[in-house]
C-alpha cells in the first residue's frame, strides 16, 4: 500500500474527475504501488454519476442511434416531452456533433461502433464482481438479470427483431411471454404483452452509494482527494502540472476523467479537439413506492427504465440536447412518473419524490476514449456515454495496465479516431 503525501501537491498520478470513471481508476492506479490524487471541483460522485439508473446494461451493444431512428427523427423532436428533446437554439453547436453521429451509421462504422461497445460489455460483469468482492461489497450489485417490456402487440415483430439481431451478438436473451412477466414481475401491469430478459445483466442498489464505498476504499489505499476546479495544465519534462482554482499540482502521469466536461483539458494537454456533446438525462426518485420491482424494468414503447434501488424506485431516462451550460428542465423528470401510469398495476406513489438530471458523457461513435498519449503523461478515460456505470470496473482495469505502459492501446478507444 502506497503511504500517504507528505507534500499534497505532487503525486505520480493526478485523476481529474472523481466520478464513476475517475474513482474507479485512482482505487486500481493505488493497488499498483502509486500516490494517486483525485481533484473534483465538486464532492466525490456529483455529476453524472450520482443518479444514473444503476443498471448493469451489458445487454446494450447497439448504439442509441441506428437507421431505423432517422424515419421517426421529426416526430420525435416535434414532441417536447418525448424520449428525444433538441433544444433549437442548441442546434447550430450540436450540428458538427449530429453530422458525425449520421456518418457513423453507414455500415463499417456501425459494426466497429457494436464490437467495441460489445468488448467492453462482455468484459464487464465480471471486472464488477471482482472490484466488489475486493472491496467485500458484494451486495451493491444485484445480478437479477432485467427486462425489457411491449405492451402493443404492434410491437411484437419488432421485439423479435431485436432478440435475433442480439443473439447474433452472442448477447443471452430470453423471450418472455405475458404471464412469465406477470408471474416474476404481480406489480407490473396485466396489459403488458411480454418482454425480452437479459440474465447476463443486474442493477446496483444505489449507485451513489456503490462510489462513495469505492471512495472509502481508495482513501484506505492512501488516495487523497481534493475539491478544487481544475482549470488549465501543461505537460514538461517530467510529467504534468495542473493549474487548479487554489493553487497548482504536480504529477508524473495525469488522468482526466471528468464526464462530459473533459474536451477544454484534453485540447490543452494533448492539443487534440474532441467532438464530445453530452446527452441530458434525468431521474426521478419515488422513495415512498413500496411496491419494488424484483428487477430493473424497461418499457419499450415509453422508453425509460424503472429500477427497484435501496432508496426507493427510481425512473430514469430521455435524451436531452441542450449542452452543459442550460438549466434542467425538470418537468422531463417529472414526466417519467406520467409515462408510468398503466405500466403497472397500481399507481406509483410519487410523495416526496425527488428530481435529478445528469450529463451523459457522449462521443458521436458511441465508444468512450481509453488511451494513453503524450509519452505516457496524459491518460484518458472519457465518454462513456449511456454505458459508464457498466463499463467503470472494466475501465478501471484497463487504465491500470496502460498507466504502466505495459499494455496495448486498443484502437477502439483511442483518442486518434477522430
Ligand atoms: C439519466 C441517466 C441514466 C443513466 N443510467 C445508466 C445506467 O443505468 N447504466 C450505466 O452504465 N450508465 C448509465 N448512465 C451513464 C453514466 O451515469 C455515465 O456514463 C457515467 O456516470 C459517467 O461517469 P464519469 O465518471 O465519466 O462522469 P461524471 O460522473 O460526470 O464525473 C465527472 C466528474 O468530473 C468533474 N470535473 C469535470 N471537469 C472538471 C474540472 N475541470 N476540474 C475538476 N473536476 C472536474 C465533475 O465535477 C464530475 O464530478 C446514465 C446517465 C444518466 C444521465
Amino acid at each position: 500500500m502506497s503511504q500517504p503525501f507528505a507534500e499534497p501537491t505532487t503525486a505520480d498520478v493526478a485523476v481529474v474527475g472523481a466520478g464513476i470513471i475517475g474513482v474507479t481508476c485512482a482505487l486500481a492506479l493505488a493497488r499498483q504501488g502509486r500516490r494517486v490524487l483525485v481533484i473534483d471541483r465538486q464532492a466525490p460522485g456529483h455529476g453524472a454519476s450520482y443518479g444514473n439508473a444503476g443498471h448493469l446494461a451489458t445487454e446494450q451493444v447497439f448504439p442509441i442511434a441506428d437507421v431505423s431512428i432517422l424515419k421517426r427523427l421529426p416526430a420525435m423532436l416535434m414532441d417536447p416531452m418525448g424520449p428525444l428533446r433538441l433544444d433549437w437554439k442548441y442546434l447550430p453547436r450540436a450540428l458538427p456533433w449530429f453530422t458525425r453521429l449520421l456518418l457513423n451509421l453507414r455500415p463499417a462504422p456501425f459494426q466497429r461502433t457494436v464490437a467495441g461497445i460489445r468488448a467492453l460489455n462482455e468484459g464487464s460483469l465480471g471486472a464488477w464482481q471482482r472490484l466488489l468482492a475486493s472491496v467485500q461489497r458484494p451486495g451493491l450489485l444485484k445480478e437479477d438479470g432485467s427486462l425489457l417490456v411491449f405492451e402493443r402487440a404492434a410491437s411484437r415483430p419488432a421485439l423479435h427483431a431485436l432478440q435475433a439481431r442480439l443473439r447474433q451478438q452472442q448477447v443471452p436473451v430470453d423471450f418472455w411471454a405475458a404471464d412469465a412477466v406477470r408471474q416474476a414481475a404481480p406489480q407490473l401491469s396485466e396489459r403488458l404483452q411480454g418482454g425480452l430478459f437479459f440474465p447476463a445483466t443486474g442493477h446496483f442498489i444505489d449507485p451513489y452509494k456503490v462510489l462513495t464505498e469505492l471512495v472509502a476504499a481508495a482513501k484506505s489505499c492512501g488516495v487523497q482527494f481534493l475539491q478544487h476546479g481544475v482549470l488549465d495544465g501543461r505537460l514538461h519534462d517530467g510529467g504534468v502540472v495542473l493549474n487548479t482554482e487554489q493553487g497548482t499540482i504536480g504529477a508524473r502521469q495525469v488522468l482526466l476523467a471528468c464526464g462530459a466536461h473533459s474536451a477544454p483539458l484534453v485540447k490543452r494537454l494533448t492539443g487534440k479537439q474532441v467532438p464530445l456533446d453530452t446527452e441530458r438525462g434525468y431521474h426521478l426518485m419515488l422513495p415512498a413506492e413500496q411496491h419494488r420491482l424484483p428487477f430493473a424494468v424497461t418499457s419499450l414503447e415509453r422508453k425509460f427504465i424503472m429500477t427497484p434501488m435501496e432508496g426507493g424506485l427510481r425512473l430514469a431516462g430521455t435524451v436531452e440536447f441542450a449542452g452543459l451550460d442550460a438549466p434542467p428542465s425538470m418537468a422531463r423528470a417529472r414526466q417519467l412518473h406520467r409515462l408510468s401510469q398503466g405500466l403497472f398495476s397500481h399507481d406509483l406513489d410519487a410523495r416526496g419524490a425527488t428530481e435529478w438530471m445528469g450529463f451523459r458523457p457522449s462521443l458521436p461513435d458511441s465508444l468512450p476514449v481509453i488511451d494513453r498519449v503524450a509519452g505516457g503523461k496524459v491518460l484518458l478515460a472519457f465518454g462513456h456515454q449511456h454505458l459508464g456505470l457498466t463499463q467503470a470496473a472494466l475501465t478501471a482495469e484497463m487504465v491500470a495496465a496502460l498507466a504502466s505502459g505495459e499494455a496495448p492501446v486498443s484502437s477502439a478507444y483511442r483518442l486518434a479516431r477522430f
